[in-house]
C-alpha cells in the first residue's frame, strides 16, 4: 500500500486500540471498513457506528467517526433512529449473531421491510465469544460435536440461517463474505454501503479463543455462482439453503424506495407538511 493510501486509511482509525484476541475474524471486518470508507471518501463528522454488546460491541471505540455503543440487541433500532433523526449520515450497524439473531431477533424483520438506509454488518462467530463460548443461534451442532472441549453438552437447537432470514424477511440488498477473504469483505461493505435501502451483510467471523473455525470456513466457503440472478429473491433463498456450503457474494439487490423517501411520501400525501415543520410542533406541544 501506498504511503499515501496509509495516510488516508489512518484518517478513520479511532484512537483506541483494540483488545480482540489475535487472530480474531473481526479483525478483517474492521480493517475493511477503514478501507471502504476512504474508498467512498467518506466524511468521518457524517459517520455513525453504532453497536451492540458482545465481542464485536467494541467496534465504534476502534474507528474514527462517530458511535453509538448502545444496549443488548438494540442495534437496528438504535441505527434506524439516527438515520431518521438525519437522512444525511451514513450509518453502519455492527453487530453479533447472538445480539442480533437472539435477544434482537425481533427487530431484524422491521428494519428489513421499513427498508431504512442503513447497512448491517453481522460479525457472526457462530458463538457468544465475549461470556466465554455459550452456542447461539447459529452455532453448528455437527461442530458442538467436533469441539467438545468448548461445549461439552452439545445442543438440541436448529440453528438460524441469517441470509435466508434477512431475504424472507424482505431486505433489499444481502450478501455474505468471510473474515479469511477480506478483499471480499471489503468489496460487500462497499456495495451494502452504497446501496439505497436496507442492506444486510452476513460476516462469517471466527472466534479464535472459543470456537476456531478458520478450517471449516476455509473448505465449505464458495462463490456465489456466475449464473445466480440476484434479482431473484427466491433463487436467492434457494441458494442460501444449499446444504453444506456457504455461498460467498451478492445474493439479492433490490432497488426501490428507502424508508426516508416512504416516510416524505406519507407526508406529503397526508397533507401534513414537511417533515421537520411537523417535528418541530411536536416537541413544542
Ligand atoms: Fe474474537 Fe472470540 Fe476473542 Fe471475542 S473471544 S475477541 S470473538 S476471538
Ligand atoms: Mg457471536
Amino acid at each position: 500500500m501506498s504511503p499515501v493510501a496509509m495516510q488516508e486509511l489512518k484518517k478513520y482509525q479511532g484512537v483506541v486500540k483494540p483488545v480482540w484476541c489475535p487472530g480474531c475474524g473481526d479483525f478483517s471486518v474492521l480493517t475493511a471498513t477503514y478501507q471502504a470508507m476512504a474508498e467512498l471518501k467518506l466524511d468521518p463528522a457524517k459517520c455513525v457506528i453504532a453497536s451492540g454488546i458482545g465481542c464485536s460491541g467494541r467496534f465504534p471505540a476502534y474507528v474514527n467517526s462517530y458511535g453509538f455503543h448502545g444496549v443488548h440487541g438494540r442495534v437496528l433500532p438504535t441505527a434506524q433512529g439516527i438515520k431518521i433523526a438525519n437522512p444525511d449520515l451514513t450509518v453502519l450497524a455492527v453487530g453479533g449473531d447472538g445480539d442480533g439473531l437472539a435477544i434482537g431477533g425481533g427487530h431484524f424483520a422491521h428494519a428489513a421491510r421499513r427498508n431504512a438506509d442503513i447497512t448491517y454488518v453481522m460479525l457472526d462467530n457462530q458463538i457468544y465469544g465475549l461470556t466465554k463460548g455459550q452456542p447461539s443461534p447459529t452455532t453448528m451442532p455437527s461442530l458442538v460435536e467436533y469441539k467438545k472441549s468448548h461445549q461439552p453438552y452439545g445442543i438440541i437447537e436448529d440453528r438460524i440461517n441469517p441470509v435466508a432470514m434477512a431475504l424472507a424477511y424482505g431486505a433489499s440488498f444481502v450478501a455474505r463474505a468471510y473474515s479469511g477473504k477480506v478483499a471480499q469483505v471489503l468489496d460487500l461493505i462497499k456495495q451494502g454501503v452504497s446501496h439505497k435501502g436496507f442492506s444486510f451483510v452476513h460476516v462469517l467471523s471466527p472466534c479464535v479463543t472459543f470456537y476456531p473455525t478458520y478450517d471449516f470456513f476455509r473448505q465449505v466457503t464458495v462463490p456465489v455462482p456466475e449464473t445466480h440472478d440476484p434479482t431473484s429473491r427466491l433463487d436467492a433463498i434457494t441458494l442460501s439453503q444449499t446444504p453444506g456450503k456457504f455461498f460467498l457474494g451478492v445474493f439479492y439487490q433490490h432497488d426501490g424506495p428507502d424508508m426516508t423517501e416512504r416516510m416524505q411520501l406519507v407526508k406529503a400525501k397526508a397533507g401534513r407538511g414537511d417533515i421537520d415543520a411537523i417535528a418541530q410542533a411536536y416537541v413544542q406541544s
